[in-house]
């Protein structure tokens, strides 16, 4: 079986190409690209004109909520959501009931990730840092590497003990296994719903200082220089995270961070009606941290976009704004936010894939992120349709959780088609008519 992606733009971070031109895939492998390829004998031509053909998407950061939360989310609705959002890899996170902290448990993520009725695309888990997520005893990291996971994480249930993360990354860096940090002092967050400020003293709702979540990644940062230990900073949100970042770099700390589309798009102003869809941690903050997250994330101190897809099942999130969960759903909406940041000129077209696939797949060592041929063990591509208007409505998703900030929200840009070794997404906005069998 031939196909070919025909006069598409071309972008592939990992190679720093940007040309028109096609994709040639033979079973399931991209086997050429270039501005001239060989098509002769193809069984199925598709004309790209004027869409993006990428990397398969790779979202470092999704809960999909299995074990023990599938009220909320399961891998089969997960994995739909990832591959109609364009996504061909998504990391999950432990925070699930029980918590990821055995290699059982990867077994059931990776055996259930790759049944036939999920979404085709690869799971890739992050194991718990610490036994039931109680941030005190480290868990059997290596045999929790040795099942699979591509990271550790107290997501959910950030460290607060300075003396267990050192050690928890004493011990990941004997394993080669980056951490991916929540950064949330909790005697400084304690009982806040929102940014503390003018906005949560108008409301009267309980804010969560900036300090933090900046004290937290100062601490992390600094365990990260002293030990050597792999550091991602999972979804900054103030102007003082990442200046903490950008100095850790500075110093030869081996940290990366990711941005979240929420916190790059909306501020705490968005809390005004006590809309429970805008909660979520860190909290939205100000037009300030806006103006410098986007800043960071043009000059490279920001690594990547990462989603934190948090789904919730309706009930739990039909309560008012003090009792609600922190978080939002992001798999099927990530593309259309980022896009934005492409069409006011943030980043270039070529810069926003790195953000979105080969950086991501870079900072976990993942075989993804490239149109390489025969680089990764199936071909990962993701067709992007860069001008396409349409309107997100989470009646008509594929992710259980309908907690979006961006509800009836109209983006320019969208993932169109969704291949990872074999078609596991075609939007049906994308035009069939350029799609056709071709005439040998
Ligand atoms: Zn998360």
């Amino acid at each position: 079986m031939k196909t070919v992606l025909k006069n598409g733009r071309v972008l592939d971070p990992s190679q720093d190409l940007d040309f028109v031109g096609s994709v040639v895939l033979e079973d399931a492998q991209i086997v050429e690209i270039g501005e001239e390829v060989d098509a002769s004998g193809a069984d199925s031509v598709m004309d790209c004109s004027g869409l993006w053909i990428a990397p398969g998407l790779v979202d470092m950061h999704t809960h999909l909520r299995e074990p023990g939360e599938e009220h909320r989310e399961t891998i089969r609705t997960g994995t739909q959501a990832a591959a109609a959002g364009g996504f061909t890899n998504v990391c999950c996170m432990p925070n699930t009931s029980p918590p990821l902290d055995n290699p059982a448990l990867v077994d059931f993520i990776l055996d259930r990730s790759a049944s036939p009725d999920a979404g085709g695309i690869f799971v890739a888990p992050v194991g718990a840092l610490t036994v039931g997520q109680k941030g005190q005893q480290l868990s059997d990291l290596a045999a929790l590497r040795k099942a699979g996971v591509v990271a550790a994480s107290d997501e959910g249930g950030p460290i607060q003990d300075a003396h267990v993360m050192m050690r928890a990354m004493e011990y990941c860096l004997q394993l080669d296994l980056p951490i991916m940090a929540h950064c949330d002092d909790r005697s400084l967050s304690q009982h806040g719903s929102m940014n503390e400020g003018a906005m949560s003293a108008m409301l009267g709702v309980p804010g969560i200082p900036r300090t933090a979540e900046e004290v937290m990644v100062m601490r992390n940062c600094l365990l990260s220089l002293n030990t050597g230990c792999r550091v991602h900073i999972l979804r900054v949100s103030t102007w003082g995270a990442v200046e903490m970042v950008r100095q850790a770099k500075y110093l030869g700390a081996p940290v990366t961070c990711e941005i979240c589309p929420h916190h790059f798009t909306l501020t705490e102003d968005a809390v005004d009606e006590f809309d429970v869809r805008f909660k979520t941690t860190p909290p939205l903050r100000t037009k300030v941290d806006v103006e410098i997250l986007l800043q960071a994330l043009s000059d490279g101190t920001i690594d990547c976009i990462a989603s934190d897809h948090s789904p919730y099942a309706p009930h739990e999130v039909n309560v008012p704004f003090d009792e609600a969960p922190f978080g939002m759903v992001g798999l099927e909406s990530t593309v259309g936010a980022t896009l934005r940041l492409t069409h006011n000129g943030v980043l270039s077209p070529l810069e926003t894939v790195r953000k979105l696939s080969t950086a991501p797949a870079e900072i976990l060592r993942l075989d993804a992120g490239t149109l390489k041929a025969n680089a990764t063990p199936v071909a990962q591509i993701t067709v992007i349709d860069p001008n396409l208007e349409w309107t997100f409505d989470v009646n008509r998703t594929f992710s259980k959780g309908k907690n979006s900030p961006f509800d009836g929200t109209t983006f320019r840009g969208k993932a169109v088609l969704t291949y990872c070794g074999g078609e596991v997404y075609r939007d049906p906005l994308f035009d069939d008519a350029r799609s056709h069998i071709a005439l040998a």
